[in-house]
């Protein structure tokens, strides 16, 4: 066990096994409640943290100090001073022999990932923005690459200390006297309390990434190849370790199968001049650190960092490479947003008023090439990101039902569109919730959402929901989930 925050025990120090994957090793056992943790800080910080969450006075809002965050819904800054989480945004500990690291809830995953690769271990999953936290990939749900393979962020939580809404600090795992909770707390938002450490399975690593980028010029032929994937575990031949797609239209789309590989001829590069996104059109065939990897998509947020020039490469050589980073970006829409400025920009030039339409949502792959249909016919933006992904386990995730063994693929989309003369907030945003329904999917819960209280009610389980918050939260210090994530407070 090393414990990242001070001492260290070389003698249970790894060594890079060569390849993941398709390896399924030693299974995670879970550490014994000695590893739980032990930290003296950590125990301070929790009881520190539960006193703040006692002297909140009944009635007034509860909100967590963080720095940074990959919410989508801009609301007016709280006059609450929020309750001070900084203790819990770190690693406690990390354990190559039982792969397992044991979590503060608000690590993001850059310092989570910088931990656990020393070990040449890594989460299951990983999002690809650094500033997620563990915590709120597990609360808000996450996927990645990865996902095909191992599920969601949260099934690879071995138990979590919570912080509930009614003052406890509970822990959760799968099968003890809060299970219900553990299974509920995935896609509840913080609603039910606050994850102050998790215990996580991880998976070894390789030192690079073998990345091929397929081309396919319809959707029907690029989900073919999903499903294929799903079946096979790998494409062409080569082993789909990670895999993700591109859609710059319905006849130029890619999937990104990534293996890992101990060699590599050539590394590149896409922190500098060179744009992730971009160099999918080609060449075909790509290698990268695994580190680089990870986070390939965090220097450009996507293709989203074009909204501030930062592509053009004049601006590009400019701008600090410390600030080519996803939470730059956020925090310059953010800013946006609260000030109005490309609205009143936009205004004044005679442009039409646009709506953020910023969601992920998951379909069946069987449905996959109708929904970039009716993506491409109703609301036109481009890229498309595309992740397959499938449910680890056998046992479904009450608040988020996605059916075990299905595959699914996530479609991330993340700009604005211009709306249409007398068309209000909402227009595009009402037709995705729509026809995700119609498709037998689900809407992530990040971002703007129009669901009447009914409606979200059916869609996320809102009866196993009435009954946690019940449990948990009885006398409603926390919002509910329909309140946080589609009322406007
Ligand atoms: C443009 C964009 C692209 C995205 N792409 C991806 C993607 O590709 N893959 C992916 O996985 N996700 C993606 N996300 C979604 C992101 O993972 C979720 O928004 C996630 O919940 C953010 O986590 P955070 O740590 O930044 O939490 P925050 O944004 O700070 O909080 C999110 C919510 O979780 C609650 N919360 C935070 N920490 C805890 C905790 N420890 N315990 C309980 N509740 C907590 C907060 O109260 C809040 O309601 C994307 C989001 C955006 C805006």
């Amino acid at each position: 066990m090393t414990d990242v925050t001070g001492t260290s025990n070389p003698g249970t120090s790894t060594t890079n096994p060569g390849r993941a994957g398709t390896d399924p090793g030693p299974a995670a056992t879970p550490p014994a409640k000695s590893a739980w943790p032990a930290n003296a800080a950590h125990q301070a910080a929790v009881a520190r943290l539960q006193r703040a969450y006692a002297e909140i006075p009944p009635g007034q809002p509860v909100r967590l100090a963080k720095r940074t965050s990959n919410l989508f819904r801009f609301r007016d800054a709280s006059p609450s001073a929020g309750l001070d989480v900084s203790a819990f945004g770190h690693v406690l500990s990390v354990d190559p022999a039982s792969r397992t690291a044991v979590v503060g809830g608000m690590t993001t995953y850059e310092n989570l990932a910088d931990a656990t690769l020393r070990h040449d271990l890594m989460p299951l999953v990983v999002p690809e923005l650094k500033t997620i936290t563990l915590g709120g990939a597990v609360t808000g749900l996450g996927v990645e690459s990865s996902s095909l393979r191992n599920g969601l962020p949260h099934e690879s939580v071995i138990e979590m200390e919570i912080l509930t809404g009614d003052g406890r600090v509970v822990t959760a795992a799968d099968g003890n006297s809060h299970d219900a909770l553990y299974r509920g707390f995935p896609n509840s938002y913080g609603t039910l309390g606050y994850a102050l450490s998790l215990t996580i399975e991880l998976d070894p690593v390789a030192p690079y990434v073998h990345l091929r980028h397929f081309r396919f010029d319809t959707p029907e032929a690029c989900m073919e190849a999903v499903a294929q994937i799903a079946q096979d575990g790998s494409l062409s031949g080569h082993r789909a370790d990670f895999v993700d797609g591109t859609a710059f239209s319905l006849d130029e789309m890619y999937l990104t199968v990534g293996a890992f590989s101990d060699v590599a001829p050539w590394l590149s590069d896409y922190t500098e001049d060179r744009i992730y996104y971009q160099s999918i059109r080609g060449p075909k065939e790509d290698f990268l650190t695994i580190r680089d990897y990870l986070w390939r998509w965090d220097t450009d947020w996507f293709w989203c960092s074009r909204a501030f020039g930062v592509q053009n490469p004049v601006i590009r050589r400019a701008w600090p490479r410390r600030y080519r980073r996803s939470d730059t970006y956020r925090r310059l829409v953010a800013l946006d947003r609260r000030y109005g400025l490309s609205a009143t920009l936009n205004a004044r030039r005679g442009r039409p008023e646009r709506e953020f339409v910023t969601q992920d949502v998951e379909i069946p792959v069987e449905r996959g090439a109708e929904f970039l249909r009716f993506f491409a016919d109703r609301v036109g933006m481009s890229p498309v990101w595309l992740c397959p992904l499938r449910l680890r386990s056998g046992r479904a995730w009450p608040l988020y039902p996605m059916r075990p063994g299905q595959v699914y693929v996530n479609f991330g989309f993340w700009g604005t569109a211009a709306l249409p003369p007398g068309g209000a907030d909402g227009h595009y945003n009402r037709q995705i919730e729509d026809q995700v329904t119609a498709l037998g999917g689900h809407k992530g819960l990040y971002s703007t959402s129009y669901y009447s209280e009914d409606e979200f009610s059916k869609r996320y389980n809102g009866a196993e929901y009435a009954r946690l918050k019940h449990e948990y939260d009885g006398d409603g210090r926390l919002p509910t989930l329909y309140q946080k994530c589609v009322t406007v407070e």
